[in-house]
């Protein structure tokens, strides 16, 4: 994942420092070295999530947070106060301020990455939620993004904790915070709770008396209900191994015990809004299908919604200068699967929507994956540069092509493969998203008449590769 940071420190030394560790990770890196120097970068740069030191001459990062926050343009950036070491009162004050979290200086690299990650994964589905609601305004459909940000960022939580006092502490927190909160003392009770996908996040300690909290956590992710569901685990503060390996495996986030009330908050606040945005993202799907812009067939948006959302896409990605990439993806030999003798087009259409299942639970739920048509399928990729959307094609390849598909003519089976182009969009303002398009389309034709079931990367093969292929049919 990438994304634009904004550093603002009056320190040159701790701009430097964090500047030096973000890029590491891919980030790009912006600094300010005073507080009306980032008010002004921020509209310049519309950074995703801005890092505030507290400690500034002139205008504190206090006062920088409210002016941010009170400005509809900025007010949705999430901040990330850095505050001095144990300053309980700075952390309450850059809250009320609308801070979103806080990290204390001298900065863990782990418990930075942590909240930058979970941060920029939150602007990230506000911003795709606010393209689509763009998009839908054009087929008549409501803005969904303020059904999100104008509701109390509260919400129904399960604490899995065994040690009782604990437990009644954080659900004591959290409940004056305004939540619901729910306790489950084991695996077992935790995994009845969140079978019926009703809470907005779950808190697991990752040591349980009966289990192992990270692989609990696994397990109720696995869950139906609960692919979305935000799951954070309370680790003791010297188990670093822990807290980097449930990161690792995909739990959102993590708290160190003891718990600090104001930073459980916080964080809670922070997942309960991204699980907001998931249910939004959802809710603007079924409309999406009322306004006949979803193919009935699979589910997946349809061209008349592509070709809508694609140039709103484009649009956003070159004036912010953000990366963006879009595959296209073909079903090899499609018409040996309809032309099989007594299979008809009923098989077809399993095998389209079993394809087009691959494809949805390869990417990410900020992606957008349609059927403009026939056994064609375009995913588009937004805050996503050309290698990542290569290595995903290549991952939605393999796992296209390494299971057969069932179907429910005899044999019961059959296994197909997928070409797959990709192409990135030009930063320079003159790219279209016609030409984007039309650059993956080669890249697929390269792809097929260079043997199929393979994915290629727009300008990376040769004339005289594709050339010794031809004659290839699809
Ligand atoms: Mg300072």
């Amino acid at each position: 994942m990438t994304g634009r940071i904004l550093v603002v420190d009056d320190v040159e030394q701790n701009i430097k420092l964090l500047e030096a560790k973000l890029t590491l990770e891919y980030y790009t890196v912006y600094s300010a070295m005073s507080g009306q120097e980032a008010l002004d970068k921020v509209k310049t740069y519309a950074p995703d999530v801005i890092l505030l030191d507290v400690m500034m001459p002139e205008m504190d990062g206090f006062e920088v947070c409210r002016r941010l926050k009170a400005d509809p343009e900025t007010a949705h950036i999430p901040v990330v106060m850095v505050t001095a070491l144990s300053e309980q009162k700075d952390r309450v004050e850059g809250l009320s301020a609308g801070a979103t979290d806080f990290v204390t200086k001298p900065i863990d690299e782990v418990h930075l990455f942590a909240r930058v990650k979970s941060l920029i994964r939150l602007k990230m589905m506000l911003d795709e939620l606010r393209m689509r609601d763009k998009t839908g305004e054009e087929f008549g459909l409501a803005a969904k993004v303020a059904s999100v940000t104008e509701q109390p960022s509260s919400g129904h939580i399960l604490v899995v904790n065994d040690d009782h006092v604990e437990a009644s502490r954080m659900q004591k927190i959290l409940q004056d915070a305004g939540n619901n909160v729910m306790q489950a003392s084991d695996a077992a009770a935790a995994l009845q709770h969140t079978s019926k996908g009703v809470f907005d996040m779950v808190i697991l300690n990752a040591v349980l008396d009966d289990a192992d909290g990270l692989r609990l956590g696994m397990e109720i992710l696995a869950q139906e209900a609960n692919r979305h569901l935000p799951v954070m685990v309370v680790v003791d503060e010297d188990e670093r191994s822990l807290i980097v390996k449930a990161l690792d495996i995909g739990i959102d986030d993590y708290i160190t015990s003891p718990i600090d009330p104001n930073e459980l908050v916080a964080r809670c606040r922070t997942q309960i809004i991204r699980k907001h945005f998931q249910d939004a993202l959802k809710a603007q799907y079924h409309e999406n299908i009322s306004a006949a812009v979803v193919d009935s067939l699979t589910g997946l948006y349809n061209r008349r919604y592509l070709d809508a959302h694609v140039k709103n896409i484009v649009a956003d990605a070159q004036s912010r200068q953000s990366p963006l990439s879009l595959m296209t993806i073909d079903i090899d030999h499609f018409k040996q699967v309809n032309d099989h003798p007594g299979w008809g087009h009923d098989v077809g259409d399993e095998v389209l929507q079993e394809v087009a299942k691959r494809i949805t639970d390869s990417v990410r739920g900020t992606d957008l994956a349609t059927r403009p048509g026939g056994e064609e399928f375009v995913v588009l990729m937004p805050k996503t540069p050309g290698n990542i959307a290569e290595m995903v094609a290549e991952r939605m390849r393999q796992k296209i092509g390494r299971e057969a598909i069932s179907i429910s003519a005899e044999p019961g089976k059959v296994t197909v493969t997928v070409s797959i182009g990709v192409s990135k969009l030009d930063l320079d303002g003159v790219d279209s998203a016609q030409e984007l398009i039309k650059r993956s389309d080669e890249a697929l034709y390269q792809a097929k008449h260079t043997g199929r079931n393979r994915v290629v990367m727009f300008g990376q093969v040769s004339k005289a590769e594709v050339e010794a292929g031809a004659n290839a049919d699809w």
